[in-house]
């Protein structure tokens, strides 16, 4: 195993800010990408614009509404969906892969009789070959609901939720299946959302039997106002909702977590500091702002089901809901204009959401993966901190970060480049005082997200 000790010296420097740091590190790193770059000017506000309205304009995409109209309801937005992915499938020289992911749901709550449940999936599979393994997968839910969740027949624009979503995931594929990225990333418009996340479930469910690696999941769900409720308007900000510790019940990681003070350091809580770091770099004058929780109260998402089987996932919403916009029937009461419609979504903003998401996938894709077995030894009570982790098996991998910040730090605010170790030690740093990790970087300077470092699973406690 190679090694290396670091003085704290040499270790004490913060995330962008150091020369010394920039000086260890490889040619590119802390550079935007300049193809990434290029990706975030192909984000066409017009384009998202026309698909929103165009979702809006099937009067209504409940779960159960019509499937047989070519004008109206589930059936037709869902085949017009695949017909534009179809469209971008033919630029990408045929790599996007389209399909319908369906199953049939038997009765159950909030879905009265027996009812198809239709996913629109398209896949742009990695272009490396041991990181093609590798999925991220982005989603909105396309159906929509009005007042009465079981009203199948009623108007339910759903401009907002989650048409603009929808439009998220459709933008993306259009601008990133032209490239190639290592990694697989798919594009998912999900259904069933509003009756219990029954598309997603299916989706998370399928990828789990079948062993599919998703690394990191994220639902865009209503993601379109820029109007609160209370009167408040913010057009630069994008919350990111994420877990801090996995279910204990089915994630035996969060007991390890426990053990360390680790509540705060779930996988998902990992993707969405990276999220924020990303869009820093990105587009700086927008704020991916993280929310420690894994939604809003008294509500859910397409995230969750990929969460209950143990895989990484996040949701993206707007800073500040508009109530009277969300599963609303279109009305006016006492003034007061109630309805999800196209003509009160902000289409800059969800083309700036577009662009968080880009730089997000575009960097997850590139990069290497995060490290797995990132360990700190505990042979001993000692004031260094020694980390080790398994090497990455890719070919362009330059090496690896170790970051690390105070317990009661939210985000990683040191970080110090080892090289193409997989061991460091870190003198006069104590793993009693900090959390740490590990992070791969590629030769292009594009980081995975952390790993976060864990005491061997049968360390027992010192007395
Ligand atoms: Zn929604």
């Amino acid at each position: 195993m190679r090694s290396a000790t670091v003085s704290l010296i040499l270790a004490l420097v913060s995330i962008g800010s150091d020369v010394r740091a920039q000086d260890t590190l490889p040619p590119g790193t802390s550079v935007r990408d300049p193809k990434i770059e290029t990706i975030l000017t192909e984000v066409s506000e017009p384009r998202i614009r026309s698909r929103i309205e165009k979702l809006a304009a099937f009067d209504t995409r409940h779960t159960l509404s019509d499937t047989k109209s070519d004008t109206r309801g589930i059936g037709a937005a869902r085949r017009w969906i695949k017909s534009e992915f179809d469209r971008i499938a033919i630029k990408s020289n045929g790599r996007l892969k389209v399909e319908f992911d369906g199953y049939v749901q038997p009765p159950a709550r909030r879905v009265k009789v027996e009812t198809e449940i239709v996913n629109v999936v398209a896949t742009l599979p990695g272009s490396k070959r041991q990181a093609a393994e590798r999925i991220y997968v982005v989603g909105g839910h396309y159906d929509s609901i009005c007042s009465d969740n079981e009203d199948a027949v009623t108007d339910a624009p759903g401009a907002n939720d989650d048409a603009s979503g929808t439009a998220v995931v459709l933008e993306l594929a259009e601008i990133m299946s032209a490239r190639e990225f290592d990694a697989t990333i798919v594009f998912v418009a999900f259904a069933g959302e509003e009756q219990g996340l029954y598309g997603s479930t299916h989706f998370a469910d399928e990828a789990k039997k079948a062993g599919k690696r998703i690394e990191a999941m994220i639902t865009n769900d209503i993601v379109g106002n820029t109007d609160g409720s209370g009167g408040r308007h913010d057009n630069r900000t994008l919350r990111v909702f994420s877990e801090g510790l996995p279910d204990p019940r089915t994630a035996p990681l969060a007991a390890r977590l426990r053990a360390v003070g680790g509540e705060n350091d779930s996988p998902s809580r990992q993707l969405a500091r990276f999220v924020k770091e990303t869009t820093a770099l990105y587009t700086p004058r927008f704020l991916a702002k993280p929310i420690f929780r894994s939604d809003r109260y008294l509500r859910g998402g397409d995230h969750m089901p990929f969460l209950a089987r143990n895989m990484p996932a996040i949701r993206f919403t707007e800073p500040s809901e508009q109530f009277a916009r969300q599963h609303q029937d279109v009305r006016e009461e006492n003034g007061i204009a109630f309805g999800d419609v196209p003509g009160k979504v902000d289409f800059a903003y969800v083309a700036s959401v577009a662009r968080v998401n880009a730089a997000t996938m575009a960097t997850l894709a590139l990069a290497p993966a995060s490290p797995v077995g990132a360990t700190i030894e505990t042979r001993k009570v000692e004031n260094d901190t020694t980390l080790h982790w398994d090497p990455v098996n890719e070919a362009d991998l330059a090496g690896y970060e170790v970051v690390w910040r105070e317990t009661t730090a939210p985000f990683w605010d040191h970080v110090l480049w080892v090289g193409n170790l997989t061991r460091a030690t870190m003198t006069e740093l104590s793993k009693d005082d900090h959390h740490l990790g590990v992070r791969s970087v590629d030769r292009e300077g594009h980081r995975s997200p952390a790993s976060f470092a864990l005491p061997p699973i049968r360390s027992e406690p010192k007395k």
